[in-house]
């Protein structure tokens, strides 16, 4: 499988091309457009655990934290995960995060697939309860997704939750599994009407500079993060909001604590996200490809 941009990713160092602050700069110079999500279920598609944060965890934990004051104006309590088959066929449906492999592949070498695999359901799961939506795991074994495997689990829970909009880890993102779920979302959205496809970056950000000509810039989106209608009058207050759900992703991706810190005693031991790479996803925006 020829993967875009999987040479890119392969050739760039631990520590990346493009700083968060250099991101911040160009991303303010460039007028990029804004683009509002569509009212109705939002899924977001994970190839691995914490991908879902990484890309849209602000997002989805803003839009939670607006349906659940539209629904409980009196509670601050969220919804979880286990609400998920209520709100099937709800004119308010929760947002749900599926996530496709089991990320068990993370630390070949280090720790035992069996024991990671573990480690990340549980890390998934609280991350999902922080950000106040659903989640499914489709358990494939991580390292190396097919088309078919993925076509096969994935489908049929799209099918079943029935989203307005589709997220997907960006086609072009370099790593192969993100490669595989993207165009495996893109043959679902293909054969419905109606349902919304966005792709998101995630390795993009490591090993793409400003005006990359592999990133197609024309086609990137600002996400609009949505305001709860007994906040939306006061600028201030939707600024709040906005620093809310980033502080709720802050704390999601601290659920992923096996791809924060060492995992093994040993001197070279793998940190996946080392907070160079982290403070990539914490720009003050969160970002998609329209297709
Ligand atoms: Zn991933």
């Amino acid at each position: 499988m020829t993967v875009p941009n999987g040479h890119r990713l392969a050739a760039t160092d631990d520590a990346g091309v493009t700083t968060a602050d250099q991101w911040c700069e160009a991303l303010a110079e460039h007028a990029v457009r804004t683009i509002a999500l569509d009212v109705g279920r939002l899924v977001v598609v994970a190839p691995h655990p914490d991908d879902e944060v990484l890309g849209l965890g602000a997002t989805m934990a803003a839009r939670s934290a607006a349906r659940s004051t539209s629904r409980y104006p009196d509670s601050p309590h969220l919804p979880d995960s286990s609400g998920v088959a209520d709100s099937l066929g709800s004119p308010d449906p929760l947002d749900v995060v599926v996530c496709v492999s089991d990320g068990s592949a993370s630390h070949p070498g280090e720790v035992a697939p069996e024991v990671m695999r573990g480690r990340r359901q549980a890390e998934c799961e609280d991350g999902a309860r922080e950000l106040g939506i659903g989640l499914r795991m489709l358990d494939l074994p991580d390292g190396g997704l097919n088309a078919a495997d993925v076509d096969a689990a994935l489908h049929p829970v799209l099918d079943e939750l029935a989203p307005a909009t589709v997220a997907v880890t960006w086609s072009g993102d370099g790593h192969p599994d993100h490669h595989v779920c993207a165009e495996s979302v893109q043959r679902w959205i293909a054969a419905r009407e109606g349902a919304t496809l966005l792709e998101f970056p995630v390795w993009m950000w490591h090993w793409a500079r400003p005006g990359d000509p592999d990133v197609p810039w024309e086609r990137l989106r600002r996400v609009s993060m949505p305001r709860s209608e007994s906040t939306a009058a006061g600028g201030s207050r939707t600024e709040d909001m906005t620093a809310d759900a980033f502080a709720h992703k802050r704390r999601a991706l601290a659920a992923h604590a096996s791809q924060l810190a060492s995992q093994s005693d040993a001197p070279d031991a793998t940190v996946i996200l080392p907070p160079a790479v982290v403070e990539r996803f914490f720009l003050g925006d969160e970002w998609v490809f329209t297709p």
